[in-house]
């Protein structure tokens, strides 16, 4: 008989070790289990909706999903409905593939004020994540701050900035996209702590920044380092680009269009300000070190905002019964492997880092690992699963129910969107059910 795994997670590391196993053992079944009844984990709720292309993946992982010995059981959450424990009861080998879903904390006075946002709360909710469709931030602002120098602040502010118009032909929440139509912003204000070399914003991200239709880009040019050749010469060709097209911002006047987006460079928050609503930022200048660390100059002004995104990182969340490192906050695993027949793929087991094909070669490894071991008779794999659905009267969703749904959004769209997202599972299943 063949081995059966679950995967805990159908997100790109739930989907390629699913590819990988049935590559690596065509014999096997897998089950794919997740919380949400859509498959796809930040591929649908985390790459931003108007990077639409970078969400074709998932025609890929379809076809995984499709493959006679791999199912999609979503609607199922490991912890709620049913354990880690009795999966591994149930399974040959369990994969652990939940992503790193936490958001980091500023650790700044104040970080819990009231319109201050984690990256991962606020990209869920206006990528209709359910958790976060009542989120509901306040974008009444002329002024945003977004706190960050990797691609999920520049997504953030770009969204932030774009029209109504602009957010109406993605597939952003209906929810969001009204919102963001009625904010008043005028200055978008990106905060990072080093300087534009450190910078992680990709070419494709940063070059968008002189394509809005209603906003003008604006970086400081004094920050900006000298054309250097010993910069290329030392490997930095992509930042050196960046840096290449920061300097073509840098000499915008901030007049041109009705909204201003400021890339700004070497400051980190140093407390939040207001009663129970954030009202500003207290800042630091900072310089970077020869040894490359960043520290505080001692040289403080103020920002007044009141809605601040912080997008500094997530992490993951711990699991009963399984090994948690405090210190990188993700499961200890050693190349996947947290113990035989307990595997981890994915952000659950790097931490929150890189693009989705950066998880592919976690999936091929944790499959190696499976393949090694030695399939149990005695496990009754994913019958064992559909028992434990019907004693305790779960309603999982099938992929051809996804699929459904993924018609019905299709089919909802509007004003050249992709599609119209369903907000909450309640109305997912129902329609299921209707
Ligand atoms: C805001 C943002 C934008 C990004 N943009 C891009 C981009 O443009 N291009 C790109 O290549 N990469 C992008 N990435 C990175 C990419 O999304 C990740 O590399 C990838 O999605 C990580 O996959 P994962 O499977 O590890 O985690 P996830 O995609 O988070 O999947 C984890 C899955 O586990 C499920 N789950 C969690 N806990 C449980 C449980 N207890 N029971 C059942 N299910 C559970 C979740 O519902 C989720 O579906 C972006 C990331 C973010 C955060």
């Amino acid at each position: 008989m063949g081995m059966s795994v679950a995967i805990i997670g159908a997100g790109a590391g739930g989907f390629y070790t699913a590819a990988a196993l049935i590559k690596e053992l065509p014999d096997c079944r897998v089950d794919v289990l997740d919380k949400l009844p859509t498959p796809y984990g930040l591929i649908r709720g985390g790459i931003a909706p108007d990077h639409q292309s970078s969400k074709k993946i998932a025609k890929v992982f379809e076809r995984t999903a499709m493959a006679d010995n791999v199912r999609f059981l979503g609607n199922v959450e490991v912890g709620r409905d049913v354990t880690l424990e009795e999966l591994r009861n149930t399974y040959d080998a369990v994969v652990l593939a939940t992503g790193a879903p936490a958001d980091r904390t500023l650790g700044i006075p104040g970080q819990d004020k009231q319109g201050v946002f984690g990256s991962a709360a606020f990209v869920g909710w206006y990528n209709c994540l359910p958790e976060e469709r009542f989120l509901n931030p306040d974008l009444s602002t002329e002024t945003a701050v977004v706190i960050g120098a990797g691609n999920v602040a520049l997504d953030v502010a770009r969204l932030l900035a774009k029209t109504g118009d602009e957010v109406r032909v993605t597939d952003m929440s209906h929810y969001a996209q009204d919102a963001i139509d009625d904010a008043p912003i005028k200055d978008v204000l990106i905060y990072a702590r080093r300087g534009p070399l450190q910078a992680a914003f990709t070419h494709k991200e940063i070059k968008e920044f002189g394509e809005l239709e209603n906003a003008v880009t604006l970086v400081d040019p004094d920050v900006l380092p000298a054309e250097d050749e010993e910069l290329v010469a030392k490997g930095r060709g992509s930042q050196q680009k960046n840096v290449d097209l920061m300097r073509g911002y840098s000499s915008n006047k901030g007049d041109e269009k009705p909204v201003r987006v400021h890339i700004n460079f070497y400051a980190k928050p140093v407390e939040v300000l207001g009663d129970d609503a954030v009202t500003g930022l207290r800042m630091e200048k900072t310089v970077v070190e020869e040894d490359g660390s960043c520290v505080g100059t001692g040289e403080f002004f103020e920002v007044p905002c009141s809605l601040v995104v912080a997008c500094i990182g997530t992490h993951g969340q711990p699991m009963e019964g399984v090994p948690y490192n405090e210190s990188w906050q993700q499961f200890e695993n050693e190349d996947g492997v947290i113990e035989p027949g307990l595997y981890a793929a994915g952000w659950a087991k790097r931490g929150a880092s890189g693009t989705v094909a950066t998880n592919h070669p976690d999936g091929v490894a944790v499959a190696g690992h499976i393949a090694e071991l030695t399939p149990d008779a005695g496990k009754a794999g994913p019958d064992g699963l559909d028992a434990m659905v019907a004693e305790r009267n779960l309603r999982p969703v099938s992929f051809e129910e996804w699929k459904k749904i993924d018609d019905a959004e299709v089919a909802a769209a509007e004003h050249g969107a992709p599609r119209r997202k369903f907000t909450t599972v309640e109305e997912m299943v129902a329609f299921l059910d209707a």
